[in-house]
């Protein structure tokens, strides 16, 4: 950490054409508290909700099953400060645009604009009975818009966490995760499974987080020092993804009938096991069988990723990565033939200890496990030979483990160390 840095993070640096590192400086908090002053002629407080990359556990949300993410070092800054009105009075750096409302004229349903995330957190504190008074919110955001890390989770709980604190409320972090994915459900009208919202509230610095998405409940596994979240972006989003996702909704729902038929109390994937499917996946379409055989054994995949991170058995986890994309590929045909290459260069190189293609699928974002001192070697490799073999330029996110949201004071020892 640069010397003279008194808490760790925040700065983008652009160090070659592809890579982008996460690991904001404090002078960028700088950057945005001065802003807001400018704005306001008031000093605002901070706070910092972080995007997140899914280990493994691809699918396995709406059956009630396990997922694995990180908190990632790219984050959304909110800077809030309250005004004597009642006008809300939100302002992104991003998109250089203000959006003022008064605060009962929020309604129930955004109007497809960036300001339906902060507006939606601000409707459900509203509808939960929470007094937010007037306010003046800045916001920033270093986690890429639209690249499947959740830059979205992290606007919603930057932003709720920054009017929880002018409503002078405080809620426990696994609250403030369900009801940014409520604003995320009901307001901006995107039907997200509790997983980002909740890995952005609940994170920790060098943890990845099982989390079962039926209880909640959920466990941290140390993810070991040395070794770097490595993200790297295909570029291509097959147009075909929305409508193979509610096919794939669909036959999975058509196979938990079939298993449910036998055993009532399955009441989702989450309640079956390989055993069930080897006795009556023979009455399931060829398809369906398929797409139950990725859950089933991604859920048990998933929860020994976490057992074998809690065991450093780093070689069990590259596997259970490794079977975890060829299940979401040949059994949930999920991949792509970009996400394949990408994936098949990363298992090569040296360092890499496992990769796979994570997010909803068609496309998207890969995830990789690489050993520190090899990642910018890693990445710079994978760019050129992912380009060479597709034609596509790729973008390539060198992250680590990091922090769930908190108020930018308490960033110190927050894993900011690096
Ligand atoms: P993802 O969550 O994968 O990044 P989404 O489509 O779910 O993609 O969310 C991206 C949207 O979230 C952006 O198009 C924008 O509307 C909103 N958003 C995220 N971060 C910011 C920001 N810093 N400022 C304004 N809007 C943001
Ligand atoms: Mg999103």
């Amino acid at each position: 950490m640069a010397a003279g840095f008194k808490s760790g993070w925040y700065t983008v640096k652009l160090f070659s054409g592809f890579v982008l590192r996460g690991h904001f400086a404090m002078e960028n908090v700088s950057v945005i508290k001065q802003l807001h002053l400018e704005r306001t002629g008031t000093a605002p407080e901070m706070f910092l909700a972080p995007g997140r990359v899914n280990l493994i556990g691809e699918h396995t949300d709406y059956a009630d099953g396990f997922v694995m993410p990180a908190a990632i070092d790219f984050a959304t800054i909110a800077a809030i400060s309250p005004r004597a009105d009642k006008q809300a009075v939100v302002y992104s750096k991003n998109f250089s645009e203000e959006v003022e409302r008064p605060l009962d004229g929020i309604g129930t349903r955004g109007s497809h604009h960036w300001s339906d995330y902060p507006l939606g957190v601000l409707a459900i504190l509203q509808q939960e009975g929470m007094a937010v008074p007037g306010f003046d919110l800045t916001l920033y955001g270093d986690v890429p818009l639209g690249a499947g890390l959740s830059s979205s989770a992290s606007i919603e709980v930057a932003a709720m966490l920054a009017m929880l604190h002018v409503a002078g409320v405080s809620l426990p972090p696994e609250k403030v995760a369900q009801l940014c994915q409520r604003a995320e459900n009901q307001y901006v009208g995107a039907p997200c499974g509790i997983m980002d919202q909740f890995v952005s509230c609940c994170g920790a610095a060098d943890h990845a987080l099982l989390l079962d998405c039926r209880s909640l409940q959920y466990r941290l596994a140390p993810i070991p020092k040395h070794l770097s979240i490595v993200i790297c972006n295909t570029m291509v989003k097959h147009s075909h993804a929305g409508g193979e996702y509610v096919t794939r909704r669909v036959e999975v729902e058509e196979g938990t009938a079939v298993l449910r038929g036998h055993r009532p109390e399955i009441r989702l994937l989450r309640d079956a096991t390989v055993e069930d499917l080897e006795k009556w996946g023979h009455e399931m379409r060829p398809d369906v069988l398929k797409r139950c055989r990725h859950i089933i054994t991604e859920n048990i995949r998933t929860v020994a990723a976490a057992d074998a991170l809690e065991a450093n058995d780093l070689a069990l986890l590259g596997r259970l990565m490794a079977e975890a994309h060829i299940s979401y590929r040949d059994d949930f045909e999920a991949s792509c033939k970009e996400a394949d290459v990408m994936v098949e260069l990363a298992w090569k190189q040296p360092g890499c200890v496992g990769a796979r293609l994570t997010g909803g699928g068609f496309g998207g974002c890969t995830v990789n496990l690489v050993e520190s001192a090899k990642a910018e070697k890693f990445a710079a490799v994978i760019a050129m030979e992912y380009e060479n073999a597709t034609g596509i330029h790729p973008e390539i996110y060198l992250s680590y483990a990091s922090a769930g949201a908190h108020a930018i004071e308490e960033a110190a020892n927050t894993g900011a160390e690096r």
